[in-house]
């Protein structure tokens, strides 16, 4: 089976927004499928209804259409030949009773007429016999009600009479079940551990146990990708493949690690109050009426995002940080996914687009800076618009100091508006009697430049300490010209703000601070 083509699905249940875990578990199926020049595929599991989210779907092809990690086959992508995608359609087949049936007759299946009282009965007798995980098992089935304890006859009034039951996997006691895992190796766990788990419900549908693995098999995938909170299962997962003879097909495994809160304490909770989104997009629960924002609305690149998850749980083996989605198909492997847990660091999330903010053009970052200060500046009631070079000086100037798009405004309102207020501290500490002359000689030494640049308005400043002997205090000026504290080198603000409005905001600021 070494030469199979690689085929990866990442096969979400539409039970709600895609949490950025998802997200990691499709880019790493991705990654390795685009690789190994494989197809990525994209698999809806909604064989339970009763967790069923309306928009769950649309959300989440939209989410991977914005992240750039798009299947080349599955539900919104375009059928291939394995067509349908989605697993309420693919019942429609009756591949997943077929397989069952084959369980059935081979032995490895069986009936279960237990009602929910009986099974809630076997789970308190059981915990008052003091066994530490009760469950259907090789054990407690010999008591319940089965097509393994009635007999023959009993099983066909039963069915004929229209009683309800399940299919269950019949898992052999006391056998030893091994299988291989890319991520972490060997596991070895006794089919003691195994319960029988239910793999027809009783309204004919599959469940995720059975409905993946004849999944997998039809669509011939190669490598089944997913989180950790399924190697538990893998176990039961295994013995399906043995006893449906397809072992030689069976994708191998990769269990990623969770994804840890901040301080490694637990799992990360789609409720983290870090500030920094869970979901890649804005997502509203419509059962829990609470709303969660996304990557893509807080402002968010999509490759930084697609960066960050791509280190989160997987290293290059080298310092390298900064990596293109192109870089990340390049350099990926299993080999190098941790086993344990990886933390998430929201401080870093935010570095990582701050990196590619800075890697942006002045002429991206104003396009993209436009339609917020459009809206803005309409707010404020401003009327004339700056030109496309002016926005584009502003965003090279405040870029530096941002991690996102949406700071610009906040960070350089003042290169749009002229300060109508100043910086207090600054103010009570450097405004003095001097200050009044020293900024009017400044103000008419600007005013006969008749070139506006670096290097005039540094010679204004010198001539001004020259004739007033007395040093022009630079906070002070940024003060008086911008009203904040800090912000981008003063001399570059200046040139860029332009001679006539300086003069004009230094002689407003002088009548203001003299009232
Ligand atoms: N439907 C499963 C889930 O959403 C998929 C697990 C898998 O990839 O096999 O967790």
């Amino acid at each position: 089976m070494e030469n199979r083509r690689v085929r990866l699905r990442f096969a979400p249940s539409p039970t709600g927004g895609l949490h950025m875990g998802g997200v990691r578990t499709a880019l790493f199926s991705y990654l390795f499928a685009k690789k190994h020049n494989g197809d990525f595929i994209l698999r809806i599991e909604d064989t339970d209804q009763t967790r069923y989210v309306n928009g769950a779907e649309e959300y989440i092809i939209e989410a991977l259409k914005w992240c750039g990690i798009e299947p080349n086959e599955g539900v919104g992508f375009g059928d291939g030949k394995f067509a349908p995608y989605r697993q309420s359609e693919r019942k429609e087949l009756g591949i997943y009773a077929k397989y069952a049936q084959q369980l059935i007759d081979s032995g490895h299946a069986y009936y279960a007429f237990d009602t929910a009282e009986e099974l809630d009965a076997m789970r308190k007798r059981l915990e008052a016999a003091k066994v530490a995980a009760p469950q259907y098992n090789s054990v407690s089935r010999q008591h319940m009600r089965n097509s393994l304890t009635l007999s023959e006859d009993e099983v066909k009034k039963l069915m004929d009479a229209g009683t309800p039951y399940v299919v269950r996997l019949k898992v052999p006691r006391n056998e030893e079940i091994r299988f291989h895992d890319i991520i972490r190796g060997w596991v070895v766990v006794n089919s003691t551990q195994v319960d029988d788990k239910v793999l027809l419900k009783s309204d004919g549908m599959p469940t995720y146990h059975l409905a993946h693995i004849v999944d997998d098999i039809e669509m011939e995938v190669s490598h089944a990708v997913r989180g950790e909170e399924w190697l538990p299962s893998a176990p039961s997962h295994i013995l399906i493949y043995r006893y449906l003879g397809k072992e030689e097909v069976m994708p191998k495994l990769a269990h990623l690690p969770l994804i840890l809160k901040p301080d490694g304490n637990g799992k990360l909770s789609k409720r983290d109050k870090s500030g920094i989104p869970m979901f890649p997009l804005n997502w509203f629960d419509e059962r829990t009426n609470e709303s969660y924002t996304g990557y893509r609305e807080s402002g968010f690149f999509p490759e930084a995002f697609i960066n960050m998850l791509g280190m989160l749980g997987w290293n290059p083996g080298t310092p390298q940080e900064i990596f293109s989605l192109y870089e990340l198909v390049e350099a990926f492997t299993f080999e190098r996914v941790n086993k344990s847990g990886a933390k998430f660091d929201p401080e870093k999330t935010k570095w990582f687009n701050q990196q590619y903010l800075r890697k942006k053009s002045d002429t991206e970052l104003a396009e993209l800076f436009m339609p917020i200060l459009k809206e803005k500046l309409e707010e404020n009631k401003v009327s004339n618009l700056k030109s496309q070079d002016y926005v584009e000086g502003v965003c090279r100037l405040v870029k530096e100091k941002s991690h996102f798009v949406n700071e610009f405004w906040e960070s350089g309102k003042y290169f749009f508006i002229a300060p109508t207020s100043y910086d207090e501290k600054v103010i009570s500490k450097k405004w003095n009697e001097n200050s009044k002359t020293i900024f009017q000689h400044l103000m008419n030494e600007f005013n006969s430049l008749t070139t506006w640049d670096a290097t005039t308005v540094h010679t204004a400043i010198t001539n001004t300490e020259v004739a007033t002997s007395a040093k022009v205090d630079l906070q002070l000026l940024r003060v008086l010209t911008s009203g904040a504290a800090g912000g981008p080198a003063i001399h570059d603000m200046l040139v860029l703000i332009g001679k006539e409005e300086i003069v004009k905001r230094i002689a407003t600021a002088i009548e203001q601070l003299n009232k």
